[in-house]
Formats: structure tokens, C-alpha cells, sequence
């Protein structure tokens, strides 16, 4: 990657995005250290037995960010460059995406430094079950409920709830969202964030006259938030997949593609990377292609003041929490590309575990249909309080969602008041 000259650390970026509102919002700079500051930080070191008989020690956190609202909630990540600044960080945009979607939670996030791509199934099961079990003093249904994030899923998640439910005494379904369906998961929470995506691009394009259909998409990114939408605005919306990637690299076809074949392939030899009829491209040269959509759906830091100034997407439609940096922001908000922000882009997720958790509390469960519909609802009506505040306040959509979820929090402050 090229010198970026801003910072990178994604902590630093999310304080820096809080000031920036709180400054068009006329907050007080008390309340406004409030906001910027995480309530509660867990840091555990714990040993798991590996396969080799050997004794590993992995860290892990949870960082309960703030719960003005209501419960913590937010995911838990496994991925090699986990740190604390980072799970700060995606915590903190957990609390500004509840609040924008308009769901009532607060922000929280976990992560565990690992390579799950090194782990065996039973290695990975040993550490989540420790790792769930160093975490249970401070999570449960009331308190801060986890979900999937990169490289955890569905059955993370039943281990997870399996090993909280064992030391109760009997099942806690409500303790995590994204499970398994039969162990209380929600029909399409799978799909949830890629479908919420795809209904925001779609009020994107409707502001930008854009039609979907027939329009050219860069996906970066072909986990379970870049495989769904790449298949849902290919499927649903007619559009033209021309460009997708993992971390391997990427392939470029500018006639488009199937995701669905992309994606069989991916599970047969492991990457996109070889997909026939198409050609292979970097991971950054497919943020620059010529292209109506590009979507970002990995990790933080991809747009800086570096590569920004070369995007050519009309829309930029965030998958990943925290891509962008807010130098590139700038740029790419005078370039006139429009960026819907990952704490609304990719709310749809935990809009669908709020779901998932209404449905284990209420022990009701609802139909694809009625999930998808809630869903459309919500992020209209997310995308349009967003897209108000945008106009009548002049600002980018980035800062315009950061108004409307910190003005919603700041509410909750001026309610409940600062104890004691
Ligand atoms: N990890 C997802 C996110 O970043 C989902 C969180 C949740 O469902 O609690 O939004």
C-alpha cells in the first residue's frame, strides 16, 4: 500500500468522526468526552489446549462502548490484527449504528487476537467456549448480547450460547444473535446486513438517478456481508457484478457475472481468484474501477487521502465497519461521490439480531417475508432521517448520520442524566 499520510488507527478515526458532529451539533464539550470515551473495557488472557497436546495463550476483549439506550450488542471478531484500539473503535460505531437504525440497544464489541484459518474446528471450538466463558460476567440477554463478525458465523455463536446455557443450567437463546435456526437463530439474518445494503444503495440511487438495474458493482470483500449483497444486487436489482475479491485478490469481467457461480467456486478451491471469464486484479485496483457501485465489505482503512482522489464509483456503499478515513471523506464528499456511512450501509445486521433477540425473548418466531419487510421499513426510514439531516444541514451523509445518532444518544444523556 501507498504512504497514507493520516492516521490509520481506527480509534483515533472514530473519536475524530464524533468531533466532527458533536462540533456541527454545538455539543458540550463534557458531554462530548462522554461520548468519545468507552464505559467499560474486559481484557482477558486465557489458555487453550491445541491439537499438538501443547497449552496456547490467546488474548481476547470486550469493550462495552456506551448503553444509554439499552443493552450493549455488537459482534465478536477473530482475526490476527484484533487490538484494543480496534475493538474500541468498533464498538463505538456499534452505539452510533443502533442509534441511527433507531434499535434499542447500545454499542459493544468483542474480538480475539487468532488466526482462525490456523485453527482446527475443535482448536476454534476450545478457544470461543474459553473465551465465551472469561467474557460471561459481563454479557447476557439484558446486558450485551454478541453476534457474528469477520470470521466468526452461525456456529460460533451456538458454542458460544451452549457454553453461557451450560453453566445456567438451561438454554439462553436471547445471550447472542446470528445463531442457527433451530436453536432460536432468525430466518434471514444470514442475508440481514447484505440486505439492508442493498435497500440502502437502492434509496442511494434514487437520490444520485441511478437505476439499479443494469448498473456496474465492485465488490471487495467475498465473505458473508460481500457474497450476499454481490448476489442480492445481482438477483434482485438486475445489477452487473463486474468486480469482486477476498483476500487472496480479485477478478474483473466487464461483461459481469454470476455471484452465485463466483461463490460455488470460492467453496470448491478457496478464493475467487481463477473464476473463469475473468480477468485477476489487486484488491486496490478494484476500489478504482470504472464502476456505478463500489462496496467495500472487509476491513478498516481501505479509502484514505491516498487512493480517494481515484474512486470513480457514483456510490460508495459501506459493507466493512470503519473503510474510510475522514480525509478521504473529504475528498471523495467535494468529488461528489456519494458514501453511504457503514453505520447506516450496514445496519440491516443488527437491525436483523434485534429481531432475532425480540423473537427469543418473546419465544414468537416470524416469516422470511415479515423479516424482510421490518427490514425494508426500517432502513428506508434510517436512509431518509439521514439523508434530511444531510440536506438541511450541509454536510457529507457520513456526518450527517453521526448527527442523528449522537443527537439521539445525547437525548437518552438528557433523560437519565449523569449519575449520581
Ligand atoms: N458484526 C455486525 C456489525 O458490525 C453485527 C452486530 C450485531 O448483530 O450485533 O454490525
Amino acid at each position: 500500500m501507498a504512504k497514507v499520510k493520516e492516521t490509520l488507527n481506527p480509534f483515533e478515526i472514530a473519536r475524530e468522526q464524533i468531533d466532527r458532529a458533536g462540533k456541527k451539533l454545538n455539543l458540550d464539550s463534557g458531554l462530548l468526552e462522554v461520548l468519545k470515551s468507552p464505559r467499560r473495557e474486559l481484557t482477558v488472557h486465557f489458555p487453550v489446549k491445541m491439537d499438538n497436546g501443547r497449552v496456547k495463550v490467546f488474548t481476547g476483549f470486550r469493550v462495552q462502548y456506551n448503553d444509554a439506550i439499552g443493552p450493549f450488542k455488537g459482534g465478536i471478531r477473530y482475526h490476527w490484527n484484533v487490538s484494543l484500539d480496534e475493538v474500541r473503535a468498533l464498538s463505538c460505531w456499534m452505539t452510533w449504528k443502533c442509534a441511527v437504525m433507531g434499535i434499542p440497544y447500545g454499542g459493544a464489541k468483542g474480538g480475539v487476537i487468532c488466526n482462525p484459518k490456523e485453527m482446527s474446528k475443535d482448536e476454534l471450538e476450545r478457544m470461543t467456549r474459553r473465551y465465551a466463558s472469561e467474557i460471561s460476567i459481563i454479557i447476557g440477554p439484558e446486558k450485551d448480547i454478541p453476534a457474528p463478525d469477520v470470521y466468526t458465523d452461525s456456529q460460533t455463536m451456538a458454542w458460544i450460547m451452549d457454553t453461557i446455557s451450560m453453566n445456567k443450567g438451561f438454554a439462553q437463546p436471547g445471550v447472542v444473535t446470528g445463531k442457527p435456526l433451530v436453536i432460536g437463530g432468525s430466518l434471514g439474518r444470514d442475508e440481514a446486513t447484505s440486505r439492508g445494503m442493498m435497500y440502502a444503495t437502492r434509496e442511494a440511487g434514487k437520490k444520485v438517478k441511478l437505476t439499479l438495474k443494469g448498473a456496474s458493482v465492485a465488490v471487495q470483500g467475498f465473505g458473508n456481508v460481500g457474497s450476499h449483497y454481490a448476489r442480492l444486487m445481482h438477483d434482485e436489482q438486475g445489477s452487473k457484478i463486474v468486480a469482486v475479491s477476498d483476500s487472496k485478490g480479485g477478478i474483473y469481467s466487464e461483461k459481469g457475472f454470476d455471484p452465485k457461480e463466483v461463490l460455488a467456486f470460492k467453496e470448491k478451491t478457496g478464493s475467487v481468484v481463477g473464476f473463469p471469464g475473468t480477468r485477476e486484479i489487486t484488491n486496490e485496483a478494484l476500489m478504482e474501477l470504472e464502476v456505478d457501485i463500489v462496496a467495500p465489505c472487509a476491513l478498516e482503512g481501505i479509502l484514505t487521502s491516498e487512493n480517494a482522489p481515484r474512486i470513480k464509483g457514483k456510490i460508495v456503499a459501506e459493507g466493512a465497519n470503519g473503510p474510510t478515513t475522514p480525509e478521504a471523506d473529504d475528498i471523495m464528499h467535494k468529488r461528489g461521490i456519494l458514501v453511504i456511512p457503514d453505520i447506516l450501509a450496514n445496519g440491516g445486521g443488527v437491525t436483523v439480531s434485534y429481531f432475532e433477540w425480540v423473537q427469543n425473548l418473546s419465544e414468537f418466531f416470524w416469516t422470511k417475508k415479515e423479516v424482510d419487510d421490518k427490514l425494508e421499513g426500517i432502513m428506508v426510514s434510517a436512509f431518509n432521517r439521514v439523508w434530511e439531516m444531510r440536506e438541511t444541514k450541509k454536510v457529507d451523509m457520513r456526518q450527517a448520520a453521526y448527527m442523528v445518532a449522537i443527537a439521539r444518544v445525547v437525548e437518552a444523556y438528557k433523560w437519565r442524566g449523569i449519575f449520581p
